[in-house]
């Protein structure tokens, strides 16, 4: 395959400014043209549930690169542009307001979007973008006399801990039986559980919402089984749905992500990272969606590889940290509620502790409470392709 003429990233963050930086790095001098519907340049959004969620950074802490090495990348970059639609076979890309680029190497970084619930109304929040931290901050400075967070997934727990450190009144509402139990499986969700109910959250479990209550302004969180919570603040983390709808009508395959073949191509000269990818990871032999930082930065790397011809496939044994209180919560593999766990190291009632994941006799996951270097050991266990018994009785 030869080098593309020009490569043209669309969605300016974390995906795609490293497969922008990789393009460089790896000797591309051609046109590279990075669009992305924000203003702010690229930035990195886990401080946004955390420290700047938390008052303790400003705004300008989070830049994913400072703007004189930005400037260096020699980018054609296009901040508040958005992508509305794109043709595979006449290679034309449009943007919000008419204008149509003819264009070569695309690729895709369009991440992902939150889910609501209801129309907007004042008081209710959804936390992806610096702008939605911001306005969820200000509200938190105005001290409001109970949050109410629906969801407790990442964004739920982490804004949770983050309310409840500001010393705020936080209840927090959960479909499922625990906390984060669809990442980490029912047993390690209600070790989650006993450590938010610990700091004070009034946890709601196996309940979900009904609507919110209030004359303009939000008010209450009616429930599912017919109780209501008052609310001065909701904020909504109800899980997200990737940015693809630009790409309807492409000639790209979509399925819940932009769906991409073992190396990262979506289609000749398409590749696609990040939130908004979708690719068979041949180490655990199925399709996946990864919605975390690390594989965005890699996936934009590898994916960018892959435009300028490289095709080794794209295998990483994913992982990822929460940070939640004084705990840094860390995954390396992709767990499914069925695994079998086993507690390796630690004490959990200390919530200081290992756990292992298993499936068809092979290890695929390890959980880490404040273990990082645990975490990161059996990481490359994974890697091996060890064996769950095998790593359960390692020393490590
Ligand atoms: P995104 O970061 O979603 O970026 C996509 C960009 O494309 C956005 O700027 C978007 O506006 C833009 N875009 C969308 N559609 C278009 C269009 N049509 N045209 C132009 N531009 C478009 N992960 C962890 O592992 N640990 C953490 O602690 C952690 N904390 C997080 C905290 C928060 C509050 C959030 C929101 C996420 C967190 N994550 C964390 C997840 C991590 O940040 C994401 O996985 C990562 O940002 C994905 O990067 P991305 O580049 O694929 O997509
Ligand atoms: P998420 O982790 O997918 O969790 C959403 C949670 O909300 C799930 O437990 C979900 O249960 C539940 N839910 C869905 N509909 C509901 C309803 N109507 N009422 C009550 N609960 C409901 O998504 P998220 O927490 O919104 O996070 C958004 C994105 O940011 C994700 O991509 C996430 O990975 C990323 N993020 C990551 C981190 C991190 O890695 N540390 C931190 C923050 C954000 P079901 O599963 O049953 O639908």
């Amino acid at each position: 395959m030869s080098a593309p003429s020009s490569v043209t990233i669309v969605g300016a963050s974390l995906a795609g400014l490293r497969a922008a930086e990789t393009l460089r790095r790896d000797g591309f001098d051609g046109p590279v043209a990075l669009i992305g519907d924000e203003l702010h340049e690229p930035y990195d959004r886990p401080p946004l549930s955390k420290q700047v969620l938390a008052g303790n950074w400003a705004p300008d802490r989070i830049a994913l690169t400072p703007s004189d090495k930005l400037a260096d990348l020699d980018l054609d970059l296009r901040l508040g542009a958005r992508a509305t639609g794109f043709d595979l076979a006449d290679r034309t890309l449009r943007l919000a307001g008419g204008e149509t680029l003819e264009v070569d190497a695309v690729l895709i970084a369009t991440g992902a979007r939150c889910r609501t619930l209801g129309p907007p109304r004042e008081g209710v929040h959804v936390l992806r973008s610096l702008d939605d931290c911001l306005a969820l901050r200000a509200d938190f400075d105005a001290a409001p006399d109970r949050v109410v967070v629906v969801g407790a997934g990442f964004i739920g727990a982490e804004v949770a801990a983050t309310a409840r450190t500001r010393g705020l009144d936080v209840a927090m509402v959960e479909a499922l039986d625990a906390p984060l139990s669809r990442v980490l499986g029912p047993e390690m969700g209600e070790v989650c559980a006993a450590v938010h109910r610990d700091h004070g959250i009034d946890l709601r479990t196996g309940v979900g919402v009904e609507g919110f209550d209030g004359a303009g302004r939000v008010e209450r969180v009616r429930l599912t089984d017919g109780s209501a919570i008052d609310a001065s603040v909701v904020v909504v983390g109800i899980g997200v749905v990737p940015n693809t709808e630009w790409l309807e009508g492409s000639g790209l395959a979509l399925d819940n992500g932009v769906v991409c073949d073992a190396a990262g191509l979506a289609a000749p000269g398409v590749a696609a990272a990040g939130d908004v990818a979708r690719w068979p990871n041949r180490r655990f032999g199925y399709s996946m969606r990864v919605e975390h930082w690390d594989n965005a930065a890699a996936q934009g790397a590898h994916s960018a590889r892959a435009l300028l011809g490289a095709d080794d496939p794209y295998e990483p044994v994913p992982w990822f940290w929460s940070d939640q209180y004084d705990r840094k919560i860390q995954l390396a593999g992709h767990v499914r509620p069925d695994d079998e766990v086993k507690v390796v190291t630690g004490s959990v009632a200390e919530r200081r502790f290992a756990a292992l994941y298993g499936r068809g006799g092979r290890l695929v996951g390890a959980l880490g409470f404040n273990r990082p270097r645990h975490v990161m050991r059996y990481r490359a266990m994974i890697e091996q392709g060890a064996a769950f018994e095998e790593a359960v009785a390692a020393e490590v």
